[in-house]
């Protein structure tokens, strides 16, 4: 699915001032504000793409980004269309509406039953260096509540015994007047019979009990883009739990452990391979066969190469997350010395130990392993 342009979305010129940007969501933020949009799934859709435009480009930084690379510089790996949940855009409303509450904006003072938003789930998913190298789709079992299929998730049995609330008269709020010193007020609080939702069930529905939800095990696939990292989290809007008689459902969070390999190394985007040659090739060169995390590569040791030193194999490391750039294969070569040796081979050596050409020469030959290493960061 492919995003809308952030200007477009805003109804904004690409030089808009930081002061056009924020009129103009706020604007849209009303506009579209699940309480003024009850039950229109469109609307919700147009306030989340507004928001996460607000996002960008009130943000210096980010809008830079999105000027030169678009999505892709401010989207992550797109993961499950990147938006934002309802959480980050309630908060994100403290600086458009001065600090206030959004429903202190309306002077509504509680929020309708219509934006009820269910509980967030999280779940830890454990990927192997190749998934994070290569992204992977994983699914995985959750158990979350779902709307009751019976009673379409408002609790009734048939749904038709719902009552309007006779404490509230509906309004899902009980106002009270008082007396004080200024004169009278008016206080507002959630109804407490129907704790706002402004029905009774009079008959519950048999499938929930009245709740409205029932927990279901669902098989959620989830693409993982390459170049995650250890505590990144992913989000999938909407696939958390959805509140008791109806709202919208949280989001499922994905929190990303990764395993660590046995071979590979991770640094970063780079890959570190510890090689063991023994003497012979290191002094004789020879080709020898590496594992990247693209398989197999044969790569040459030349003939006088020095244990410790490290041979780079370009772009064979990670990819970033969004998606410029790779990391390197870094292969720090280590000479085995052997430990065990028979009486023929302790006389070879003892032979060649007399040669001048088996003096360490470490000045003449090769840098130290702290030099080399600066090289390569
Ligand atoms: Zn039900
Ligand atoms: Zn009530």
């Amino acid at each position: 699915m492919s995003k809308r342009d952030y200007y477009e979305i805003l109804g904004v010129n690409r030089d808009a001032s930081a002061d056009e940007i924020k009129k103009s969501y706020r604007k849209l933020a009303i506009k579209y504000h699940p309480d003024k949009n009850p039950n229109d799934p469109t609307a919700e859709e147009k306030f989340k793409e507004a928001a996460e435009a607000y996002e960008v480009l009130s943000n210096q930084e980010k809008r830079a980004r999105y000027d030169q690379f678009g999505h892709q510089g401010v989207n992550g790996g797109g993961f499950g269309g990147g938006g934002m949940n309802m959480d980050d855009i309630f908060s994100q409303f403290g600086d458009i509406f001065g600090g206030g509450s959004f429903e202190g904006f309306f002077g509504g003072g509680g929020r309708s039953r219509h934006t009820k938003r269910g509980s967030n789930l999280r779940i830890k998913l454990k990927l192997t260096l190749e998934e994070v190298a290569n992204g992977a789709e994983k699914k995985i079992k959750v158990k979350r509540h779902v709307a009751c299929q019976s009673c379409g998730g408002n609790g009734s049995k048939n749904g038709s015994s719902l009552q309007t609330c006779s404490a509230c008269q509906g309004t899902g709020q009980i106002r009270k007047v008082v007396n004080t010193m200024l004169g009278q007020m008016v206080s507002a609080s959630t109804c407490h019979v129907c704790q706002g939702e402004g029905t009774s069930i009079t008959q519950k529905c048999p499938t929930c009990n009245g709740e409205g939800r029932v927990l279901e095990e669902e098989i959620i696939s989830i693409k993982v883009p390459a170049g995650v990292a250890e505590g990144m989290q992913l989000s999938m809007t909407g696939k958390g739990n959805v509140p008791p008689r109806g709202g919208m459902a949280g989001d499922l969070l994905i929190l990303i452990e990764e395993t660590e390999d046995e071979v590979l190394k991770r640094d970063g985007q780079n890959i570190i391979y510890d090689l063991y040659i023994n003497f012979s090739d290191a002094a004789l060169g020879t080709n020898i066969e590496v594992p990247t995390i693209e398989g197999k590569v044969k790569i040459k040791i030349d003939p006088g190469t020095q244990s410790g030193k490290i041979l780079r194999l370009k772009g064979k490391g990670i990819r970033e997350i969004n998606g410029y750039g790779k990391g390197d294969q870094l292969i720090h070569i280590n000479v085995w010395t052997p430990q065990q040796l028979s009486k023929e081979e302790k006389e070879m050596l003892m032979k060649m130990k007399e040669s001048e050409n088996f003096k360490p020469n470490p000045g003449k030959y090769d840098k130290g392993f702290f030099e080399k290493m600066k090289e390569f960061f």
